[in-house]
């Protein structure tokens, strides 16, 4: 009987099992897919390292995270500054003086507020969407070009259907900045991702290719309790109906060139192209290899089966959530962690100190 049976090896079950693991609980840790590390898993083509499930960048403005996860390997320099491109026209990314002066050809912040004043006016009140939050923010011209159509592409929906917070995710700055956000702490592990799980993972007991679900009943037997880091309403077999995600699917050239783009991402913004962004992996690690992999991100739509990206958090999938976290309170023996398994947009920062969090309350230490 192990004392603690970890369902996933995304950041969210290693940093458990490590830290249970180092006091001394026995850990097992079981992952459906082939390989350990969930969604920041890299693949290592002729040295590029590879995100496969998407652009990660670790970004954080919490020193005790940060610490953390540089005890386990170091981090580059790093920053993330992604270009929009619009129908041919290049605009920096995040919001900032250098878009604004390139959307209308001004020079100053007091002449970038004063248009921006003008096109919010449209916007009475509190933003009740994404679409009238994001006009608040930058006024018409910048959602039309930079938000409206990436963001109806990522998330299949229009932005009058979406919730305000998505958009403010993004920094609004009057200066010229184009770092994509106000972290203290930013960068990419100089070896990779895999590295930080590997030895997180080191010398606990992994099974790769075994799906929990599959044998829930007898795994329940196996551990005094259950971290469960898959899909809330997976583990309760859909009995309310499935929680909405959004999906991806990547598609990766290899490229005879050493410089195709020149920028780690490019976000594609109008909707008549079917991908959101272009991600050129080597500009991750500033990597001088002769040649250059690439990956365009297509948003698709999603069903039981598929890899669950990101929750879709409107009202009607949040009263739905809160039916199957009902459900999961009235099991002390099962502990719901992590992006999919808490149905939360977290970044891995956020990932990480929800873990520390639950690992010192379980075993009883300050942290
Ligand atoms: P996951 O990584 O999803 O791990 C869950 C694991 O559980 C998976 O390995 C899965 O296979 C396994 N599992 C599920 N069900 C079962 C089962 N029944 N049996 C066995 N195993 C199971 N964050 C940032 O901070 N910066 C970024 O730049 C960033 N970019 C992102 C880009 C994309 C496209 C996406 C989708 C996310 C991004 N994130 C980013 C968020 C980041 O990926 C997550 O915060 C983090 O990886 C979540 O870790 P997790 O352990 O909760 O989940
Ligand atoms: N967004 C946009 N245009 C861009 C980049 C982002 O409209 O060029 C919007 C979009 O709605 C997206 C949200 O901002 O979902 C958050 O962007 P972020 O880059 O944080 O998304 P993630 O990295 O989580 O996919």
């Amino acid at each position: 009987m192990y004392d603690y049976l970890i369902v996933g090896s995304g950041l969210f079950g290693s940093v458990f099992a490590h830290e249970a693991n180092k006091k001394g609980y026995s850990c097992l840790v079981l992952e459906k897919r082939n390989h350990i590390g969930g969604n920041i898993y890299c693949e290592n083509k002729e040295s590029v390292l590879i995100h496969k499930y998407g652009a990660h960048i670790f970004h954080t403005s919490d020193k005790a995270v940060w610490d953390y996860v540089n005890q386990f390997v170091e981090f580059n320099h790093f920053v993330n500054s992604p270009v929009a491109n619009y129908k041919g026209e290049m605009y920096n990314l995040p919001f900032n003086m250098n878009t604004f002066s390139k959307m209308w050809n001004i020079r100053t912040p007091v002449e970038a507020k004063e248009i921006i004043e003008n096109q919010r006016k449209e916007i009475t009140g509190t933003p009740k969407n994404l679409e009238e939050q994001a006009i608040s923010l930058v006024g018409r011209d910048i959602y039309e070009r930079l938000i409206k159509g990436y963001t109806e592409k990522q998330w299949g929906r229009s932005c009058a259907e979406l919730p305000a917070f998505i958009i403010r995710r993004l920094p609004v700055r009057m200066t010229y900045d184009n770092n994509y956000f106000n972290d203290c702490y930013q960068g990419i592990p100089k070896n990779g991702y895999n590295e930080l799980i590997e030895k997180l993972l080191d010398g606990i007991e992994v099974r790769l290719n075994t799906d929990f679900l599959a044998h829930k009943d007898e795994y329940m037997k196996q551990a005094k309790k259950i971290i469960f880091t898959g899909p809330i309403d997976s583990f309760f077999n859909y009995q309310f109906g499935p929680l909405e995600y959004r999906g991806l699917r990547f598609e990766t050239e290899r490229m005879e060139t050493d410089n195709y783009q020149g920028v780690a991402v490019v976000n594609y913004t109008e909707r008549e192209i079917p991908y959101t962004r272009s991600i050129e992996h080597k500009h991750f690690a500033f990597g001088t290899q002769p040649v250059t992999y690439v990956t365009k991100e297509y948003p698709a739509d999603w069903k039981i089966g598929d890899e669950a990206y990101y929750p879709v958090n409107n009202d009607q999938n949040h009263e739905l959530y809160k039916k199957y976290k009902a459900l999961a309170d009235k099991l002390p023996n099962v502990i719901f962690g992590g992006r999919l398994a808490e149905y939360v947009y977290y970044d891995m920062d956020k990932v990480v100190r929800s873990a520390l969090r639950l690992v010192a309350s379980e075993l009883k230490y300050k942290f």
